[in-house]
């Protein structure tokens, strides 16, 4: 959008900055003509309905929304009956999620302000209906179903410019936290108390990281202030959520300026302890260029739209404890062992904060695994391993490492070539130096060549 005219703006009965939207402020053809619907068949009903969150912030900034979320008087159960195409879903938040094809548009009964005693508001929007909230002693806000008014849905949002309320049929945007003017001085702040508000939800404490990334806007002072000290209320998260929130992190298009972002306030080592911990050491410049090349690739893909898999970043991002171990292994010790021991003290030191997930630590080990075997380059093994369901990512690993000196870059040069080739070249390429006894009735070693640069060709 252009700039916002902030003077162009009247109150509303509930204390909203009613904002008219001029045509060069905002293009409504983004809009999902499903979210419309939504809204319209709402407003049809008698009920209060706007897009709200992520896609107003979106649309205010000429940017395409990935989904759209719907605020709205009508209970949960409501929204359920007005569309057919509707199904419930969420204990901590309940939710209707209204499906068109592929699309689902997101509706959220307004929240109330959360009175602590757990009986929620008094203004009759809870219709007799249950209204709970659990509140844990370190204040953090375990269930939050009570239904409220507007005016409380917007200042149980968590920032400014998460909260602004937008009506697509009249052309307004509803603003009571001044939203519109941080919006427009690029500042992502909190609404309300900031310690109260993180104790609520720590996770709050990414996501404030997360926006200042994303939209290249900064942190309010206040808000920022006690990001650093307040990072170990994450303990207090479940895992499984911390892990999505993870995901957001990192695959959203920002990895990189986010990892720099949560690395400055201090955030990184309630997520990643073994990798803040290494990256704090004083050789820790190679490991460093490894993370920022993965986070930089990832990015590039995002933006051109191709496939992102987590399991690659926490190779990379992991990977240091496994170059360690291997490296300062005994020579009496087998390579294979002392990876696979490796392997699994990381991630059971890693379950302490956020486990992985199988989808996700299966094919990093696997990514792993596959390093040392790249240096086999001999005989029928290379041949094999093109074959490996995770040799693209463990060969783009390995460019990485190769980039990063953690890796002979000939050795990455060779595999990239013996992709290039025919299969006669590719026999050439892999044709024994000097003609050997009979190898073929002799059962392949099991011990494959180091995983660091420090052995020669296999
Ligand atoms: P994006 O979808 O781009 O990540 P978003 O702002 O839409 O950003 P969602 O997680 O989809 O983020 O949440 C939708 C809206 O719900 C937010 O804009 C905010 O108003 C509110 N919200 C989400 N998470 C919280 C939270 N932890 N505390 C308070 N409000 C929240
Ligand atoms: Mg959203």
């Amino acid at each position: 959008m252009g700039e916002a005219n902030v003077k162009n703006e009247q109150l509303n009965e509930e204390g909203f900055r009613v904002h008219h939207l001029s045509e060069h402020e905002f293009n409504l053809d983004s809009i999902s003509p499903n979210a419309i619907k939504v809204v319209h068949q709402l407003k049809a009903q008698g009920y209060e309905a706007y897009l709200v969150g992520g896609c107003v912030r979106d649309l205010l900034l000429d940017r395409e929304p990935k989904d759209f979320d719907v605020a709205t008087s009508a209970l949960p159960e409501e929204v359920r009956q007005v569309f057919r195409n509707s199904r419930l879903i969420g204990r901590r938040f309940r939710l209707a999620h209204v499906r068109f094809g592929r699309e689902i548009i997101e509706v959220a009964t307004f929240r109330g302000s959360g009175a602590a005693n757990g009986t929620g508001s008094d203004n009759g929007n809870n219709k007799g209906q249950e209204t709970t909230q659990e509140i844990h002693e370190d204040g953090r806000i375990l269930r939050d179903n009570v239904y409220g008014s507007m005016g409380e849905d917007a200042t149980r949002r968590d920032f400014t410019i998460n909260a602004l309320y937008l009506d697509p049929e009249d052309e307004t945007v509803l603003d009571r936290v001044n939203g519109m003017v941080d919006h427009q001085n690029r500042l992502i702040r909190l609404i309300g108390d900031p310690e109260e508000r993180y104790r609520e939800d720590p996770v709050r404490l990414l996501r404030a990281v997360r926006f200042a990334a994303k939209l290249d806007f900064a942190i309010a002072p206040e808000t920022l202030q006690p990001i650093s000290t307040f990072g170990s209320l994450l303990s207090g998260v479940p895992q499984a959520r911390l892990y999505e929130e993870i995901l957001k992190l990192f695959l959203s298009g920002h990895a990189l300026q986010t990892f720099e972002d949560l690395c400055r306030h201090d955030l990184l080592k309630h997520l990643f302890p073994q990798t803040a911990h290494m990256l704090n050491q004083t050789e820790s410049d190679s490991l460093r260029q490894l993370i920022t090349l993965a986070l930089r690739s990832t990015d590039s893909r995002v933006a051109e739209n191709k496939p992102v898999t987590p399991y690659f970043l926490f190779a990379a991002l992991l990977w240091g404890g496994l170059e360690n171990a291997v490296q300062n292994r005994l020579d009496s010790e087998n390579e294979y062992v002392v990876m696979q021991h490796a392997m699994g003290e990381i991630l059971r030191e890693q379950a302490q904060t956020v486990a992985l997930p199988k989808r996700s630590s299966i094919p990093m080990r696997e990514v792993w695994t596959l390093q040392p075997r790249f240096r086999q380059r001999r005989g029928s093994r290379p041949h094999r391993l093109l074959d490996h369901p995770r040799f693209r990512a463990a060969y783009d690993f390995l460019l990485l490492r190769a980039e990063t000196g953690s890796e002979n870059s000939e050795l990455a040069e060779w595999w990239t070539q013996f992709q290039a080739v025919g299969s006669n070249q590719r026999k050439k390429m892999t044709q024994p130096r000097q003609q050997r006894r009979s190898t073929r009735s002799k059962k392949p070693s099991q011990k494959p060549a180091s995983v660091v640069s420090k052995s020669g060709d296999a």
